[in-house]
């Protein structure tokens, strides 16, 4: 669904991503690892064009989105959706009214359609009880199982994560990975980057080891746990077990 050519990022004279040659299939579960810096969020922002390639090309079904004009990105844009590390929630705005912004502005449902569908969604997240409720009055596995939700209120196609429960209390790591592993088990396509070990080896098809700038490893979990190629990926291994 996703195909990665000579991807290269440079900020100034950092270069940050160097060489990125990867393809993501429909329906596969990548997961990310890789040390501080490596250039993972960078990535990710990379492949829903919050940020733009310096060079090379990212081929969504075929198409090389760094070329798409502003219609064709924010079309893209619904169909690749992305969570973040700190959720970015509305605090203004209701749980369901979080979920309901983009469904109403951007693809015109009306007002009790979006309510629908966010009701919906959040019981799929477990949180229908809290569709009223503001972001401040949730807990962090609750906020983002939210975002999670809003995520997927566009339909999307393919969802990047970028560390989703790094900021999370250790006791509320659990609901949000059980979200993710029941979304993989439905076949959605997607992008984590985690450190998450045991979600990697029960979620991932593919585990991606980056470091400085390039996908170092690419294999199955049990490949690139047990039996990494290169000493990098071998000593950041042993340390995040
Ligand atoms: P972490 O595990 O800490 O989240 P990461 O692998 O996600 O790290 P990135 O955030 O992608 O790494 O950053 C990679 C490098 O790019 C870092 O050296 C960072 O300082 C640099 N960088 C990231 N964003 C920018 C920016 N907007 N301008 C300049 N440099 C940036
Ligand atoms: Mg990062």
């Amino acid at each position: 669904i996703l195909a990665i050519q000579h991807l290269e990022k440079k900020y100034g004279t950092t270069n940050v991503l160097k060489d990125i040659n990867e393809v993501v299939a429909e329906g596969q579960v990548i997961c990310v690892i890789g040390p501080s810096g490596a250039g993972k969020s960078t990535f990710l922002r990379c492949l829903n064009l919050l940020e733009q390639p310096t060079s090379g090309e990212i081929l969504y079904k075929g198409e090389n989105i760094t070329r798409f004009d502003r219609t064709q990105l924010s079309q893209y844009r619904e169909k690749v959706g992305m969570v973040f590390q700190n959720f970015n929630l509305f605090p203004n705005m209701t749980v369901a009214q979080n979920l309901m912004l983009a469904p109403q502005r951007v693809k015109k449902e009306s007002e009790g359609d979006a309510r629908k569908s966010a009701l919906l969604l959040l019981d799929r997240v477990g949180l229908r009880k809290m569709a009223d409720r503001y972001p401040e009055q949730l807990s962090g596995g609750q906020k983002q199982r939210v975002a999670i939700a809003r995520a997927l209120a566009m339909n999307p196609e393919v969802l990047l994560f970028d560390e989703p429960t790094s900021a999370l209390d250790p006791e509320m790591v659990g609901e949000v990975l059980q979200v993710m592993q029941e979304l993989a088990e439905d076949g959605m396509t997607m992008v984590v980057v985690t450190h998450e070990m045991g979600f990697a080896k029960k979620a991932a098809d593919r585990v991606w080891f980056m470091a400085d700038g390039y996908v170092q490893e690419n294999g199955t979990p049990q490949q690139v746990f047990d039996q990494p190629t290169s000493e990098r990926a071998q000593n950041f291994i042993n340390k995040i077990i």
